[in-house]
C-alpha cells in the first residue's frame, strides 16, 4: 500500500498562547538561509554574534552564556543538575507547574530539596523561604520569575537578599519573562538565569538561552561528582561555545540563525521599549476582559506577569468549545489551564511578536463573538471600547511596524 503524503501546508495561526508565540517574518527568513557546518569558520563568527546578543538581553558579562540545544525545560535541567550533588540542600519556591518542574528535577539530583509553596495565582512569600532555610546549608534557591501556568510574576530582588543571607546561589527561570519584563542578570546578581527561544524572544522552540555567574562557575569547579547529564554539562558544553570551539554536540544551526535574528529584533527595539510594550498591551487586554465582566485568576495587579493573563472561565461557558471556535473561526490559539486550574482558566499570551495592539483588539472582539455564541451576555463591544480607552491613556504600545 502506498499512501500519499501531501506537501506541508500548516495553517497560519495567531498564537496568543504562553508559548510558542508567533514569529516575525524576518526570523523565518533567517531560518531558511543555507545551512553551514557547526565547525565552519564562518559559523564561529555567527556563534560570537549570538553570544553578544544573548549577553545584551540578559544584561550580563558572564563568560558562560550560550543557547542550549533544548527547549526551556532543558534550561531547568542544566541549572539544577550542574549545581546540585546528592545530599546538597536546596529550596525551590513552587507556585505552579513550571516551578514544580524545577522541584521535580532537583529531587532527582538530591534527596534534600525543600519545597516552599504558595497557592496558584500568588507568588511564594519570600519570608517562607527565609524561614525554611534558617540554620540550614542551602546551596541553591530556585524559582520561576514568570510562572506561566498561572500568570504570576515573582520579584527577583527579595529572593536575592534571602539567598545572600543563606549563602545560596540564586537560580531564576525566566523562560516566560526574558525580553518582556525587566531583568538585569548582573545588577540583580542572578547566578543562573535561563530562558526559552519560543516565548518573549519569539523565535521557534528548541533553544534555551542560559547564563552562569562566576560564583556559580566556581561551584561547578568544586563538584566532587560528575554532572549526571552528559549533554547538559555546562562546563564541557562551554568548550564549544568558548574560545576553544571544541566539538561537543551538533547544535541546531538553523535555529541558531533564527534565534540570532529574533534577538537582533529585540535589541533594535530596545529592552526598555519592549518591556513597556508588553506592559501597555497587557493593561489594554485586562481592561477589555474586565469590561466584558470576566475575572482574572491573579487578583493583585502587582503579581500579574505581563506576558500571560489567566482569565477565569465564566460559569456556563464551555472551555474547549470557545478555544476551538477561536481556532476554527479566527485562527487564534489561546491555552487552557493545567493542573489544579484545568478547565477553570484560559491563558492568553501576549509574548514578543504577539504583544501588539492590533492583536489585542482582534482577540477581544473574537472572544466576544465566541462568548455571545454560548449565551454569555455582556454590553456589546465593551471589551474593545475599554481596551481603546486604556491605550488612549498611555502613550505607547503601538504595533510593531513592518
Ligand atoms: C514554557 C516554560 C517552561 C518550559 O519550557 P519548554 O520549552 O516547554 O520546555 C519552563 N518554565 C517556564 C516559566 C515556562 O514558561
Amino acid at each position: 500500500m502506498t499512501q500519499h503524503v501531501g506537501e506541508l501546508t500548516p495553517p497560519v495561526r495567531l498564537m496568543l498562547t504562553p508559548g510558542p508565540s508567533s514569529i516575525d517574518p524576518r526570523v523565518y527568513r533567517a531560518m531558511a538561509t543555507p545551512l553551514v557546518g557547526h565547525m565552519d569558520p564562518w559559523f564561529k563568527g555567527c556563534m560570537d554574534e549570538t553570544q553578544i546578543l544573548l549577553r545584551q538581553i540578559f544584561q550580563t558579562e558572564n563568560r558562560i552564556t550560550m543557547p542550549l540545544s533544548a527547549s526551556g525545560s532543558g534550561g531547568i535541567e542544566a541549572a539544577v543538575l550542574n549545581t546540585l550533588e546528592e545530599g546538597d540542600e536546596a529550596i525551590v519556591a513552587v507556585n505552579g507547574v513550571f516551578s514544580e518542574r524545577m522541584y521535580e528535577i532537583a529531587t532527582r539530583a538530591s534527596s534534600k530539596v525543600i519545597k516552599v509553596e504558595a497557592p496558584y495565582g500568588k507568588p511564594v512569600d519570600v519570608e517562607d523561604v527565609r524561614r525554611a532555610g534558617k540554620g540550614k546549608k542551602i546551596k541553591i534557591i530556585g524559582f520561576a520569575h514568570g510562572e506561566t501556568s498561572t500568570g504570576v510574576i515573582t520579584g527577583i530582588d527579595s529572593y536575592r537578599k534571602v539567598a545572600d543571607e543563606l549563602g545560596a546561589l540564586l537560580i531564576v527561570d525566566t523562560v516566560a519573562s526574558l525580553a518582556a519584563v525587566p531583568i538585569d542578570v548582573d545588577k540583580q546578581r542572578v547566578d543562573i538565569c535561563f530562558s526559552g527561544s519560543q516565548k518573549a524572544i519569539s523565535a521557534p522552540p528548541g533553544m534555551s538561552p542560559i547564563t552562569v555567574s562566576p560564583a556559580a562557575e566556581e561551584i561547578f569547579r568544586k563538584r566532587k561528582t560528575k554532572v549526571q547529564s552528559w549533554y547538559f554539562d555546562l562546563t564541557t558544553a562551554m568548550n564549544y561555545w568558548g574560545k576553544d570551539r571544541l566539538y561537543h554536540h551538533t547544535p541546531p544551526i538553523s535555529l541558531i540563525f533564527a534565534l540570532r535574528e529574533a534577538m537582533r529584533l529585540v535589541v533594535e527595539e530596545g529592552l526598555e521599549a519592549r518591556w513597556e510594550r508588553h506592559r501597555v498591551n497587557q493593561l489594554a487586554l485586562i481592561a477589555g476582559l474586565e469590561a466584558m465582566e470576566l475575572d482574572l485568576l491573579v487578583k493583585n495587579p502587582a503579581d500579574r506577569l505581563p506576558t500571560v493573563t489567566a482569565v477565569m472561565i465564566p460559569g456556563g461557558v464551555d472551555d474547549a468549545k470557545v478555544r476551538n471556535q477561536l481556532l476554527d473561526e479566527f485562527n487564534i490559539e489561546i491555552a487552557g489551564g493545567f493542573g489544579p486550574v484545568k478547565g477553570k482558566i484560559w491563558r492568553v499570551g501576549l509574548m514578543g511578536y504577539c504583544s501588539q495592539k492590533p492583536f489585542v483588539l482582534l482577540f477581544l472582539s473574537a472572544l466576544e463573538k465566541c462568548l455571545l455564541d454560548q449565551g454569555f451576555r455582556m454590553a456589546n463591544g465593551a471589551g474593545v471600547a475599554a481596551a481603546i480607552r486604556s491605550y488612549s491613556q498611555v502613550e505607547t504600545g503601538a504595533a510593531v511596524s513592518r
